[in-house]
């Protein structure tokens, strides 16, 4: 057994005969293969086929049993990004008995999280399809513990930032490459198979041009808990750090620049009063650039993955994201996304380069690096003609890699006259506790009385408790909404009240049936759920 492995001593006599005597035994979670996360007992891998493999004994279990239906198109995605075809995992079935004539299995005895990273070359995928969906599937699951062994299975080497990997569990992730030198046949004792997808905001445009996902599940509350983790765990020191407020301008160094960066933070150190700096990749370390951004007022960048750094900046702060010329910014929203999330609490703006004198463009350049020669003459004249990049599907538009390419010299007049819509004063994190984002409860004890007068008017008094929860919180506005509805119609009328009773008479007819249906509403838009309805008879 390598040393990679023998951390934890097992009996090797002991897990052979369980593998043998038992099989494989997997349940999942999820109803669909992309929701999807599995826990094994007894999965192996066979480092020659590069397939895992599931051995059928005596007390196997595979919950859910699709049939067939496991490779229509898979059993679940490896990757946090939804349905993508390169990155399904699914097993081959072999009876245990067949072990008899395999390889002598190697048994992984940590516990095992088995993913795909998605691009690990590309800070922006790196924490948004891996770290936090990581870091969050990592909680769901109690064995996942800092003890958990992550193996990454896409088949990429370490990447550009497997420091930031690192920080995720006590152990040494392990390469799809590097599992050929533990052995031919590898067991993995108990393993989760997958990756939550709920902290992801955003879809790369695959099946329609990129945006929001439909159904974002995340807030700021959780990125800021996974934040805090990265930031112990790169053991960021604060000491020494400047009290007063700065702004951060993130630069690129190698493609899509500011040409005139030095007069940029001239300016916005003018304008702002206050101390301006620069970061970069390939010029700071990660410790260094988590610190300088978790306590800056402003992040001014390019758009580019470096942006998702804004991950890290302290309530209040403000994101400027600088666009390209023809790069329309409502169309690439990846950031927008995060810094608006609810509970983020960041000021977001965007700014875009209208001029074409003002920007650089690279027609020569290779064809990912936003390069058009290789197109037709036409085609390579109607791309540079025209204004705007149409929508697009990721990944190889080169209309939208020729734009986005681009070196721009900003205008400095504009982009602060866009900042200053947004930020009156001066700009600075607030530092104070979020605490809107309380919801109420139901309101309780409804009841209503009905009084008849005469044969055309009626009159209906309506009252309610508070909510349970109420009277544990400070909450700045208390209202109640009210709906009364004729039984049998579609239509109702509403009503906002703040007190805990009331009496219609407009429109209430004399002998008829009205549902009425209570909610309480927090400081104008935090809207509780409605009471059961009642039923008032006049
Ligand atoms: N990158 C960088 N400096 C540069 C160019 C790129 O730090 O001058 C980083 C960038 O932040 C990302 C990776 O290199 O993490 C790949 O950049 P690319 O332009 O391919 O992707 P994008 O930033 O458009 O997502």
């Amino acid at each position: 057994q390598s040393q990679e492995l023998s951390q934890v001593r097992i009996d090797y006599h002991a897990a052979l005969q369980a593998l043998v005597e038992d099989g494989t035994r997997m349940v999942c979670t999820g109803r669909m293969h992309t929701d999807r996360i599995c826990r094994f007992e007894s999965l192996c891998y066979s480092t020659e086929a590069e397939e895992f493999v599931f051995f059928h004994s005596n007390a196997s279990i595979m919950l859910p049993n699709l049939g067939s239906r496991r490779f229509q198109p898979a059993l679940l995605d490896l990757s946090s990004v939804e349905d993508h075809n390169t990155q399904y995992f699914n097993f081959v079935e072999l009876p245990a008995a067949a072990l008899k004539f395999m390889p002598k299995p190697v048994f992984v005895p940590d516990v095992a999280l088995i993913v795909n990273r998605f691009n690990p070359d590309n800070l922006m995928h790196v924490f948004h399809d891996d770290l936090l969906p990581i870091f969050y599937t990592m909680q769901q699951f109690p064995d996942l513990d800092l003890e958990t062994r992550l193996f990454f299975m896409e088949g990429w080497g370490e990447g550009l930032h497997f420091e930031l990997y690192r920080l995720l569990s006590n152990k040494q992730p392990l390469l799809r490459e590097q599992l050929k030198t533990l052995g031919r046949l590898l067991c993995f004792t108990k393993s989760y198979v997958g990756l939550s997808k709920i902290t992801t905001w955003y879809q790369y445009g695959f099946v329609q041009p990129q945006g929001p996902k439909a159904n974002i599940l995340v807030s700021g509350n959780e990125i800021q808990q996974f934040t805090k983790f990265m930031i112990e765990k790169l053991n960021v020191s604060f000491e020494g750090m400047p009290s007063e407020d700065y702004i951060v301008v993130f630069s690129r160094t190698i493609n899509r620049l500011i040409l005139n960066e030095a007069e940029l933070i001239l300016a916005l150190a003018q304008e702002f009063q206050m101390k301006t700096i620069t970061v970069s990749i390939e010029d700071h370390t990660f410790s260094d650039i988590v610190r300088l951004i978790s306590n800056a007022s402003m992040l001014v960048s390019m758009h580019g993955a470096q942006l998702v750094m804004s991950l890290f900046l302290p309530r209040g702060a403000t994101v400027v994201e600088l666009f390209p010329y023809a790069i329309n910014p409502e169309h690439y929203t990846p950031y927008k996304t995060l810094s608006t999330l609810p509970g983020m609490d960041l000021q977001y703006i965007a700014w875009q380069n209208m001029e074409k004198e003002n920007t650089v463009t690279y027609p020569d350049r290779p064809w990912d690096q936003g390069g058009i020669a290789h197109l037709d003459k036409a085609e390579q004249d109607r791309i540079i003609k025209s204004t705007e990049v149409p929508r697009h599907l990721c990944c190889r538009n080169p209309e939208w890699l020729f734009r986005i390419y681009q070196d721009t010299k900003i205008n400095i007049a504009s982009l602060v006259q866009v900042i200053r819509q947004t930020v009156k004063m001066k700009p600075g994190p607030k530092r104070q506790k979020w605490t809107s984002g309380l919801y109420p409860g139901k309101v309780r004890d409804a009841k209503c009385q009905a009084s008849v007068q005469g044969t055309s008017e009626a009159k209906l008094s309506v009252s309610w408790q508070i909510p349970w929860n109420l009277k544990y919180l400070k909450v700045r506005e208390v209202k109640y909404e009210v709906w009364i509805q004729e039984q049998g119609e579609n239509t109702y009328m509403p009503y906002i009240l703040s007190h805990q009773n009331h009496t219609f008479s407009d429109n209430i007819k004399p002998f008829t049936n009205y549902l009425v249906w209570i909610r309480c509403i927090f400081n104008k838009n935090l809207l509780g759920p409605f009471a059961d309805v009642l039923l008032c008879s006049t």
